[in-house]
């Protein structure tokens, strides 16, 4: 989701936080009612020894008793087996609860299922010894603030791969932080079905191929992985198993932009330069946090009601070679301002749409930049850069507009709010730009 081209391991560094909870709905249950914790818990769609367990809690998984297993068989394994009924409403609601738990120290990227999420690490975080410190304080809240029967695994890695397969490698209660250069050694006994996605049937094909364990699996060439799995899948794999991070969103994001209704105290046109200007910064930052460069500017006004203006609506547009920090993108937006202001004579506006579009994966700045023929050097480009990744970075730690650039009025704080973009639904992390 970062970029739409593999972004490669840095020596040293992870980049995802995965988090999985043990024996899920078996802990809720332990959770929800303490008579049950320390004891062997099936949990069961229906009260029949006909049936089977669709979670076990770790008691039970010392008889041997998992998911799948008939209740009829469980009982025999372990008699004095404890069988509860699934209520799904407990395990939603503690869902909520450790999403809110993690949320306190990392937003949470993407929500995996009931009882998995992935979080990306911010600059800071990716160094493993401050990872391994955020995955002990999260669990930490996780236990004071949900309970100490709900526990997870925790794995750090490059990628999501790699990252889901740490939260495998220790359980319950785990830690692990997997290199890519030691996945190898650590994977390389275990079955192939280890991985996230090779099943039976995939297995089959492997053993087929005389590949038995992920030690086999590792010292695939691309092409052969490309050939076994028959297409681009297998070499997929052949980098994710490497700690390379692929794009998993085959769209790629062509357009960041934002809007706002504007109160009547903000309609005046000095102060709704402001407002655009914070909604260039909003859409500035997401769009690096895709890795992307703008190349386009569109800029879309709609005036008040009045029976002079008769809420007409105007745009226009700025083409320039790409840009991706605060600076330049302010620059540009001040010359469509003005432009715009000037010609068709605005007073008071209601609406202003920001969006940049154009899109391409983010180089490192270069000439030229301004189009007004005050050129900057590449070293000021540069500077200008990483002031804006840097502001990124503040306000995403501290909340949004710790940071910014120009005079932003106390008053009101609401017209930028991830809240009212309400052309799109915000992903979580945003809630934090
Ligand atoms: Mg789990």
């Amino acid at each position: 989701m970062r970029s739409d081209h593999a972004t490669f391991p840095l020596p040293g560094k992870v980049n995802w936080l995965f988090l999985d909870m043990n024996s899920y709905f078996a802990s809720c249950e332990q959770q929800a009612e303490p008579r049950l914790r320390g004891k062997p818990v099936a949990v069961v769609p229906m009260m029949t020894d006909a049936t089977c367990a669709i979670a076990a809690s770790y008691e039970a998984k010392a008889f041997g008793i998992k998911t799948g297993t008939k209740i009829y068989d469980a009982k025999r394994m372990c008699p004095e087996l404890i069988c509860v009924p699934a209520r799904h409403d407990l395990y939603v609601d503690y869902h909520q609860q450790f999403l809110k738990a993690i949320d306190r120290h990392i937003p949470v990227t993407e929500v995996k299922s009931i009882d998995e999420v992935a979080c990306e690490l911010d600059k800071v975080q990716q160094n493993p010894d401050v990872a391994v410190q955020l995955a002990r304080d999260i669990k930490r809240t996780i236990y004071r603030d949900v309970g100490e029967a709900i526990r997870c695994s925790i794995g750090l890695s490059t990628n999501g791969l790699l990252a889901k397969i740490a939260t495998d490698l220790q359980k319950p209660d785990g830690l692990v932080t997997l290199m890519p250069q030691d996945a190898p050694g650590i994977l390389g006994k275990k079955p192939l079905t280890f991985i996230p996605g090779i099943g039976p049937g995939m297995e089959k094909r492997l053993l087929r191929a005389g590949i038995y364990t992920l030690a086999d699996l590792y010292r695939l060439d691309m092409k052969h992985m490309r050939k076994i799995w028959g297409g681009v899948v297998g070499e997929r794999y052949w980098y994710a198993l490497r700690g390379v991070e692929l794009p998993t969103d085959p769209v790629q994001k062509r357009v960041v932009g934002h809007s706002h209704v504007l109160d009547p105290e903000w309609r005046p046109v000095a102060l709704a330069e402001v407002v655009a200007r914070r909604l260039l910064l909003k859409a500035a930052s997401r769009m690096r946090r895709y890795d992307m460069d703008a190349t386009r500017l569109t800029l879309s006004m709609r005036m008040e009601n009045t029976p002079y203006s008769q809420g007409a609506r105007y745009a226009i547009e700025a083409h320039f070679h790409r840009a991706c920090d605060n600076i330049q993108l302010i620059r540009h937006l001040q010359h469509l301002w003005h432009e715009m202001v000037r010609h068709h004579r605005i007073t008071r506006l209601k609406k202003v749409s920001l969006s940049l579009h154009g899109l391409v994966p983010h180089a490192s700045a270069q000439m030229p930049l301004f189009d007004d023929g005050n050129q900057v050097d590449d070293a000021l480009a540069q500077r200008f850069e990483k002031l804006s990744f840097a502001m990124d970075g503040l306000n995403s730690r501290f909340g949004r507009d710790t940071v910014t650039i120009g005079s932003l009025p106390s008053v009101n704080h609401r017209f930028s709010g991830t809240k009212i973009a309400f052309t799109r639904i915000p992903n979580l992390d945003e809630f934090h730009e």
